[in-house]
C-alpha cells in the first residue's frame, strides 16, 4: 500500500506529502496521527530499558510481563477471563490483522470485512491468499453493518473482519448491531476479527468488544494496539487476543517472521499501560473537542453534511450535494485551499462522495480549514 497507483486509496495523500517536500504549505488532515508526540516519560522508559540491556532477543510471543497487563486489560473490559497464554504481542496492530487473518485464513477462503474499512484491509487480506468480500454498512444505517447484508455473503465464507470504533466512519458499534453479527458469525461458522485498535477513542456510547458475548471467545480474534490509545504509532506494538491453540500459531508465525518485538519497546508499552486509564483520556480528549468544532461548523449546512463520529480520530463529511466524488472534491480542495483530506473512495465504494478528515491538527487550524472546504462546497454546489 501507500503506493501512487490511482486506486490504493493514498493518491491525494502522496500528492499532498510530495508537494509539502517542494515547500508548499499545506494543512494535512490526512493520517491519523496525533499531533503530539509519544510522551517523554514513555520515551524516558524506552530508554532506561535500552541502558539496562534490554536490547536482545525478547520472547517470540512477548514478554510475559506484558502479555499479563493485556491479558487483565481484556478480562477486565469483556468480563471474559483472559490468560496471557491468549495474548500474542505483534509490532502494531497492523501485523496483528495479518497474524489473525493467517490463523483463520487458508489460501482462496473468502474473507468478508466492511466497507467504508480501513485502507489497508483488502491488501491485508489478499496478502494472506484469502479472497476480500466487501460487505457493505449504509451511510444512512449510520455505518452500523446490518446482520442481513453479512448473511447474504456468508455462504461458504471463512471469516468476518469489523472494526469498532470503526475507522473510517466513526461508528461505535451498539449491541443490538454486534448481537447481530455474533448471530451470523454462529450460525455460519466464521472466525470473527475485532480490531479495536480506536477502544479508548468513545465519544458517545461505549466500546462493546464482540469478545463479550456469548460463546464468541472461542471463535474472536481481538486487535489492539498502542499506536492510537497512547499516542506510540512509531513504536509499533500491538496484541492479538484469541484461543491459546491459535496464539501458539500465532507465535509459530512470528517465529518464522519477526521473531518477536524488541523488549526496550515492549517495556515503553508496560510503562505506558500503567500510566492507567486518565492518559488514555488524555490522549483523546483533543479528537473529542475537536469533533465538536467540526460538528458545530457544520451543523445547518444544506451541502455539505457531518455524519456524527462516535469514536475514532476522524469525521466523516458527506459531499454528495457538491455533485462531485470524493476524489474530485478532495483534488480541487488540495489544489485551491491546500487543504489534503482522504477522499471516502480510499474507503471503499460505500464511502463514495464522502470526505473524511482526520482530527489531527491544532484546534484554530483545524477550524480555518473546514471553514474553507464549506466555502468551496458551497461555491461548487451554487
Ligand atoms: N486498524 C485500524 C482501523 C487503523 O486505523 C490502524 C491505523 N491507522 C490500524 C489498524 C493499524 O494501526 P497500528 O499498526 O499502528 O497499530
Amino acid at each position: 500500500m501507500n503506493g501512487d497507483s490511482a486506486d490504493d486509496g493514498w493518491g491525494l495523500f502522496n500528492l499532498a506529502r510530495r508537494r509539502k517536500a517542494g515547500g508548499a504549505q499545506i494543512i494535512e488532515l490526512t493520517q491519523g496521527e496525533h499531533d503530539i508526540g509519544t510522551d517523554a516519560r514513555i520515551l524516558q522508559a524506552m530508554h532506561d530499558a535500552t541502558m539496562a540491556g534490554v536490547t536482545g532477543y525478547s520472547p517470540v510471543p512477548g514478554m510475559a510481563t506484558l502479555r499479563e497487563v493485556v491479558a487483565t486489560r481484556l478480562t477486565e473490559r469483556t468480563g471474559v477471563v483472559t490468560t496471557p497464554d491468549h495474548v500474542q504481542i505483534t509490532p502494531g496492530g497492523q501485523a496483528g490483522l495479518f497474524a489473525a487473518h493467517c490463523a483463520a485464513c487458508d489460501p482462496g477462503d473468502r474473507a468478508l470485512f466492511i466497507d467504508p474499512y480501513y485502507a489497508t484491509y483488502p491488501g491485508t487480506l489478499r496478502a494472506v491468499g484469502a479472497v476480500p468480500v466487501p460487505v457493505e454498512a449504509r451511510s444512512r444505517d449510520g455505518f452500523q453493518p446490518r446482520g442481513a447484508a453479512i448473511a447474504e455473503k456468508a455462504e461458504g465464507a471463512t471469516s468476518l473482519l469489523i472494526n469498532t470504533p470503526n475507522n473510517p466512519t466513526g461508528a461505535v458499534y451498539g449491541p443490538d448491531t454486534l448481537t447481530e453479527i455474533a448471530g451470523v458469525v454462529r450460525d455460519h461458522d466464521l472466525w470473527l476479527i475485532s480490531d479495536e485498535v480506536y477502544d479508548t477513542q468513545v465519544w458517545q456510547g461505549r466500546h462493546l468488544s464482540p469478545r463479550a458475548l456469548a460463546d464468541m471467545s472461542e471463535r474472536t480474534l481481538v486487535v489492539g494496539s498502542m499506536s492510537k490509545s497512547h499516542a506510540m504509532t512509531g513504536s509499533r506494538l500491538g496484541w492479538v487476543v484469541g484461543p491459546p491453540e491459535v496464539i501458539e500459531n500465532l507465535t509459530f508465525l512470528a517465529n518464522a517472521t519477526t521473531y518477536g518485538v524488541p523488549g526496550f519497546v515492549q517495556k515503553a508499552g508496560l510503562f505506558a499501560l500503567s500510566l492507567g486509564s486518565d492518559f488514555e483520556a488524555e490522549i483523546a480528549a483533543p479528537f473529542r473537542r475537536r469533533r465538536e468544532i467540526v460538528l458545530r461548523l457544520v451543523e445547518g449546512q444544506n451541502v455539505v453534511r457531518a455524519i456524527p463520529a462516535q469514536g475514532a480520530m476522524y469525521t466523516m463529511l458527506d459531499i454528495r450535494a457538491t455533485g462531485l466524488s470524493g476524489e474530485e472534491f478532495g483534488r480541487k480542495l488540495l489544489d485551491e485551499e491546500a487543504i489534503a483530506v482522504m477522499p471516502g473512495e480510499s474507503f471503499g465504494q460505500a464511502a463514495a462522495g464522502h470526505l473524511r478528515l482526520a482530527l489531527t491538527v491544532e484546534d484554530d487550524l483545524l477550524e480555518d480549514a473546514v471553514a474553507r472546504l464549506l466555502r468551496l462546497a458551497a461555491a461548487l454546489a451554487g
